[in-house]
């Protein structure tokens, strides 16, 4: 996390190795300290002048156990003067990736994980779904924007895979990068994290991953509708509507629907009439309740709720991002504090409710 405190002007004495205190270095500037940094205690007793009394000691302690104490004597002079001293985390070993879930978009629902590996990243490859918004308060790392700027194509899969094992290889000057590949919701839903890996992997560049909170949940959520209900669903299916499904697909979505299911459709609004239409056809009841949240725990949440026989034209003003969720569960919807589109969502739930 970077540091919330007003440091404008005040004396900061950091201490820490130069690699392993690279990152608190720029979150201190950045939070406008006036800052001394010294990279060793040999090099702290050869200043000359040091400020009498700081408003604040930051120390970055190393790994290597042995470099620890040497701190010792230092620290002790400044707590007799009753200087605040802080801990600030020592940056992870350079030339690693970490894939981040970044949840549906909202900094809140970040995990303590991915937050941390933000604060040790050197870059971070983000996507415009992930908190990309929030990156300038959780990172002193340079943003690079890998996904869809409006009018531009975003870089292609192969394009990332060889960014992000470039970066922790060879950037950096050559000494490899802490790279933190930034993703909406979960990589492991429809985020290609899983290629990813086996890119880094396959390079020889130590991966791991951070999960996240996915939008097929959370965003539906977001709305007031549990994917499941013990009274309701006893199972949710997560499908991609991005490319049109064949017939057997909605007959097979139809049957998980007919039966209680939940069935929760990401990157779906380009082809919902398509969807729509399969699942009519493949003999879902055209009463099923059928719900639209767009950009979920975001500015403009927005939820329209109708019905299968309706889905087309009670939706045809809704854009991407977008989960649909169709069942009896989107009942549960609720319109706490969200602006409502379309006919109004109690109107439609009593509709729904009457048959
Ligand atoms: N890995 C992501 C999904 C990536 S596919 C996850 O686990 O959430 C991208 C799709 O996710 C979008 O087309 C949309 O359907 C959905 N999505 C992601 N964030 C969303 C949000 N904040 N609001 C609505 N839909 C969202």
């Amino acid at each position: 996390m970077q540091l919330e405190i007003a440091l404008d002007g005040t004396a900061v004495v950091l201490l820490g190795g130069r690699d392993t205190a690279r990152q608190a270095v720029l979150r201190y500037r950045r939070a406008g300290a006036d800052l001394a940094h010294f990279e060793s205690p040999a090099a702290f007793r050869a200043a000359g002048e040091l400020p009498a009394r700081p408003g604040l000691i930051a120390v970055v302690r190393s790994s290597e156990a042995e470099n620890d104490g040497e701190w010792a004597p230092v620290l002790e002079h400044y707590r007799s003067a009753r200087v605040p001293i802080v801990q600030e985390p020592p940056a992870g070993r350079r030339g690693h990736v970490t894939l981040v879930g970044g949840g549906p978009g909202s900094r809140g629902l970040l995990t303590v994980d991915a937050v941390e590996s933000l604060r040790d990243a050197d870059v971070v490859l983000f996507d415009r779904l992930a908190p990309w918004r929030e990156l300038e308060r959780l990172t002193t790392a340079e943003l690079v924007d890998v996904g869809k700027l409006p009018g531009h194509h975003k870089v292609p899969q192969e394009e990332i895979n060889r960014l992000l094992v470039d970066y922790a290889q060879t950037g950096g000057g050559g000494r490899g990068l802490n790279v933190v590949r930034l993703k909406g919701g979960d990589p492991f839903v429809f985020g290609r994290g899983a290629e990813e890996m086996a890119a880094c992997a396959s390079a020889g560049v130590p991966v791991r991953m951070i999960s996240g909170i996915s939008s097929s949940i959370a965003v539906p959520a977001a709305a007031g509708i549990p994917v499941t209900h013990r009274d309701k669903s006893h199972c949710f299916t997560v499908v991609s509507g991005h490319a049109p499904l064949s017939s057997q697909e909605h007959d097979h979505l139809a049957g998980l629907g007919a039966a209680g299911g939940t069935l929760v459709v990401l990157m779906g609004i380009a082809n919902l009439p398509h969807l729509a239409a399969g699942l009519r056809r493949a003999g879902l009841p055209l009463s099923t309740p059928l719900a639209v949240v767009e950009r979920g725990h975001q500015p403009g949440q927005r939820t329209t709720v109708t019905s299968l026989a309706r889905a087309e034209a009670d939706t045809s003003g809704c854009g991407n991002p977008a989960v649909i969720v169709i069942g009896d569960v989107v009942r549960l919807a609720s319109a706490l504090g969200e602006d409502v589109g379309g006919r109004g969502l109690r109107e439609l739930a009593d509709a729904l409710a009457d048959g």
